[in-house]
C-alpha cells in the first residue's frame, strides 16, 4: 500500500462511511499523484484511494467509484457519447476573477507567469479572506456540476458556465481549486494515464477480497493474483471500454465474475485490433511459415466500426470510439440493403472509403478528410462512400472475436451482399508465394489502396485480438517496398514561435512519439515543413488553447527548446526522409543506442484526429522504421 499512515489519515480526514466521497479526499491523491513521475507509485497511489472508496461506500453503491474513475481521467462519460469536457480559457479566467474579487487583468498576468490557470485558482483563493468556511465539496456534487457544464449548449450557456464555475470555486477549499479548473480546461495534468486507472482498479478489487477472506496471502499469491487480475481488466476493457457497465460489474461480482458479464456488446464499440508493420514480403512468410494466410487490400480511408443493435438502430464509430453516426449518415442510411435476411445483430469491422461518384475509382483519404465531421446532411454530400467490409466480430447475439478468421469471413459473406459504390467486402487473395502476393500487392496499389494488409486465416492465432497491435495482423504498405519507412503518427509537445511571414503563428513544431510502457512522450524532431499559409493558421487555432509555460511531467524532453509547450493532445502524420541517432532528441532511447533517434527531413502529412495522444506512434515503432530505411 502506497499511502503512508499520514496521507491516509489526511485523505480520510471528515469522510465517514456511507457517506459521499469528500473532493478534497480526490484531490489530495491528485496531489500525491501530480508529486511522482513513478509509474508505479502513480498506480500503487490511485490503487489505495480505489480501496478507500470501495472500503467507505454504502452497501451496494456503485456510483461513488464510477464518478471517482470518470474524474481521475477527466471524462464524463465513455469515449463513444459525445460530452466533451473543456470550456476556454476566457470564461474560466472570468469565473477566476468573479469568485475571488480579484480583477481580470491580475488573473491574466498570474496566468502569464505561472503558464497554469489551475495554480492561479488555487493561488488566488488562498490569498482570499472569508467570513464563513464554505459547504465541503463532494464527488457526485462536483461531477453533477461538470456535467452541466459540459452539456450546456445554446444561447445563455456561457452565462450559465460561468456561474456554475463561480459558485464552484467560491465552495473550493485548499487544492480543490486547482484540480477543479484543470478538469475544466480538460487538462488534469497528473499523468495519469487510462492503463494506470485500469490495473489499480483491478488491484483495489483483489486488495478488496483479500481483506474480506480474512486470511493471510503468501507474497507470491498475492502478486498472481494481482497480475492475473490486471490482465482480466484490461483484456474485458478492450471488449467493452465503458466503465458504465464494467464497475458495477466489478464491484459486484469481483475481478473473477467480470468476463462472463462485460462481453462485446452492440452500440458500445470495442476497442479495435492492430496491425504491425512489415518491410517485406520475405518478413511475412518467415511470420506465416506453414500457416495459412489471407492478403487483403489496404484501403486508405477511415476505420469504421458498424454496429446494429436488435432494435434496428445503427451506429458507425472511428478508431478511437468516436459515434460518427452524423458523419456517415449516408451509410447507416445504405446499410440495411446489404443485410441478408436473418442478420438481427452484428458488429462489423471496416474501412468508409471515398470514391467517385461516376467512376467508382477509390480515392485517397484526403477526399474523405474535405467532409464535415458532424452533421452532415445526406441531400449536401458530395463525397460519396463505400464501406469495405473485413470481420464481422459478432452476430445476432453471439460474439465471435474467439472464432477463427476463416470462419468470421465465411459469415460476413453469408449474411451481408455487395451493394456496388454502397458495400463490399475487403478484396482478399489466399496466395501464398512471394510472387502472387507480389502481384497481389502491385493490384492494390493500382486500385488506389495502400497496400495489403495480411492475415491469419487458422487456429487461436486467428482470433480476434481487441486493442492489440499483433503480428497475426501485418501491413504490407508500399511505401516501405518503395523505401520509404513508414509514416509515423506524432503527439506536437511543442512550438517555436514564427519569423518573417510566419510571425503570427508557430513557424515549427516539436514533436514527440509515445512509450505506452513508461507512459511518456519522447522528444523525437522539430518540423517546419509541409505546411501551407492556411495550415499553421488552423494548427495555432488548435495548439494556442493547449499551451503550457512549462513540459508536463511525462514529456522526456532531453535537449529540445521549444519557445512554448502544449499540453499532449494532437496527432499528426509525419513521413521523414530519413532518421539518425541523436544527442537531443530522446525518442527510443537505449533501444538502438543510448543516444535517441530524430526525424530527418520530416515532412507533415495530415492531422489524425482520429487518434488519440497515447495512439501515437511508440518507441518500438521508431526502431523498426530506423532499421527499414538503414536497410534500404
Ligand atoms: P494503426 O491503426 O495500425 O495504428 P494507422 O491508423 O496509422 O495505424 P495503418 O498503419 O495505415 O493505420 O493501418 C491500419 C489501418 O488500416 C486500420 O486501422 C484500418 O483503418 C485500415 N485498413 C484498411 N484496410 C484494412 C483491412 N483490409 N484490414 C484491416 N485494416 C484495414
Amino acid at each position: 500500500v502506497a499511502l503512508s499512515r499520514t496521507s491516509e489519515v489526511d485523505i480520510k480526514g471528515g469522510w465517514k462511511v456511507g457517506a459521499p466521497v469528500p473532493y478534497a479526499a480526490l484531490t489530495k491523491t491528485f496531489a500525491l499523484i501530480e508529486a511522482t513521475t513513478k509509474r508505479l507509485e502513480k498506480t500503487s497511489l490511485l490503487t489505495s484511494f480505489f480501496l478507500l472508496v470501495v472500503q467507505r461506500s454504502a452497501k451496494g453503491d456503485t456510483n461513488s467509484l464510477l464518478q471517482v474513475v470518470y474524474l481521475c481521467i477527466n471524462k464524463l462519460s465513455p469515449d463513444y457519447v459525445d460530452v466533451e469536457m473543456g470550456i476556454g480559457e476566457s470564461l474560466l479566467i472570468k469565473a477566476i476573477s468573479e469568485s475571488t474579487g480579484r480583477s481580470l487583468a491580475v488573473v491574466k498576468a498570474d496566468l502569464k507567469k505561472e503558464g497554469d490557470l489551475g495554480l492561479v485558482a488555487m493561488n488566488s483563493k488562498a490569498g482570499q479572506k472569508t467570513l464563513f468556511k464554505p459547504k465541503p465539496l463532494t464527488v457526485p456534487s462536483v461531477f453533477t456540476n461538470l456535467k452541466e457544464i459540459a452539456l450546456s449548449s445554446g444561447h445563455s450557456s456561457q452565462a450559465k458556465k460561468v456561474s456554475v464555475v463561480t459558485k464552484l470555486l467560491a465552495a473550493c477549499q485548499g487544492g480543490e481549486a486547482k484540480y477543479i479548473v484543470r478538469s475544466l480546461e480538460g487538462k488534469l495534468r497528473i499523468g495519469n494515464a487510462e492503463r494506470t486507472v485500469l490495473v489499480a482498479l483491478a488491484h483495489a478489487a483483489v486488495l478488496a477480497e483479500k481483506e474480506a477472506s480474512g486470511k493471510k496471502w503468501t507474497t507470491e499469491k498475492l502478486t498472481n493474483r494481482l497480475e492475473e487480475a490486471a490482465n482480466i481488466m484490461k483484456s474485458v476493457y478492450s471488449e467493452l471500454p465503458t466503465y458504465d457497465l464494467v464497475i458495477p460489474a466489478l464491484l459486484t461480482l469481483g475481478i473473477n465474475g467480470l468476463r462472463s458479464q462485460c462481453k462485446l456488446t452492440p452500440g458500445v464499440p470495442l476497442k479495435p485490433m492492430l496491425a504491425k508493420p512489415t518491410k517485406a514480403i520475405g518478413e511475412v512468410l518467415d511470420r506465416f511459415e506453414n500457416k495459412r494466410f489471407t492478403c487483403e487490400y489496404k484501403y486508405d480511408g477511415e476505420r469504421a466500426q458498424v454496429h446494429k443493435l436488435d432494435d434496428g438502430t445503427v451506429g458507425v464509430f472511428s478508431r478511437n470510439s468516436e459515434d460518427m453516426s452524423k458523419k456517415y449518415p449516408d451509410l447507416v442510411e445504405q446499410l440495411p440493403h446489404c443485410i441478408r435476411p436473418h442478420t438481427k445483430s452484428f458488429v462489423l469491422d471496416a474501412e468508409a472509403v471515398a470514391i467517385d461518384k461516376t467512376t467508382g475509382k477509390l480515392m485517397p483519404f484526403q477526399e474523405l478528410s474535405k467532409r464535415k465531421r458532424k452533421d452532415v446532411k445526406v441531400a449536401d454530400i458530395q463525397i460519396r462512400v463505400c464501406l469495405f467490409a473485413f470481420d464481422l466480430l459478432y452476430l445476432n447475439g453471439e460474439s465471435l472475436l474467439r472464432r477463427p478468421m476463416l470462419e468470421r469471413r465465411e459469415l460476413l459473406q453469408q449474411h451481408f451482399q455487395v451493394i456496388p459504390g454502397e458495400f463490399d467486402f475487403a478484396k482478399s487473395s489466399d496466395g501464398e508465394t512471394t510472387d502472387e502476393i507480389q502481384a497481389f500487392l502491385e493490384e492494390s496499389v493500382k486500385d488506389g489502396c495502400e497496400g495489403l494488409m495480411v492475415k491469419m486465416l487458422e487456429s487461436d492465432e486467428s482470433h480476434y485480438e481487441p486493442s492489440r497491435r499483433s503480428v497475426n495482423w501485418l501491413k504490407l504498405k508500399k511505401d516501405y517496398l518503395a523505401g520509404v519507412g513508414d509514416s509515423l503518427d506524432l503527439v506536437v509537445v511543442g512550438g517555436y514561435y514564427g519569423k518573417g511571414k510566419r510571425t503570427n503563428v508557430y513557424g515549427a513544431f516539436l514533436l514527440a512519439c509515445f512509450d505506452a510502457d513508461a507512459e511518456e512522450y519522447q522528444t523525437i524532431c522539430k518540423i517546419g515543413t509541409g505546411f501551407s499559409e492556411e495550415m499553421l493558421q488552423t494548427h495555432w487555432d488548435t495548439l494556442r488553447p493547449l499551451e503550457l509555460a512549462k513540459p508536463r511531467g511525462d514529456i522526456k524532453v532531453g535537449g529540445a527548446k521549444p519557445d512554448t509547450w502544449f499540453e499532449p493532445k494532437v496527432v499528426w502524420e509525419v513521413l521523414a526522409a530519413d532518421l539518425s541517432l541523436s544527442p537531443i532528441y530522446t525518442a527510443a532511447q537505449g533501444l538502438v543506442e543510448e543516444r535517441g533517434i530524430s526525424l530527418r527531413f520530416p515532412r507533415f502529412l495530415r492531422v489524425r484526429d482520429d487518434k488519440s495522444a497515447d495512439d501515437g506512434t511508440g518507441p518500438e515503432q521508431v526502431r523498426i522504421c530506423c532499421c527499414h530505411t538503414m536497410c534500404y
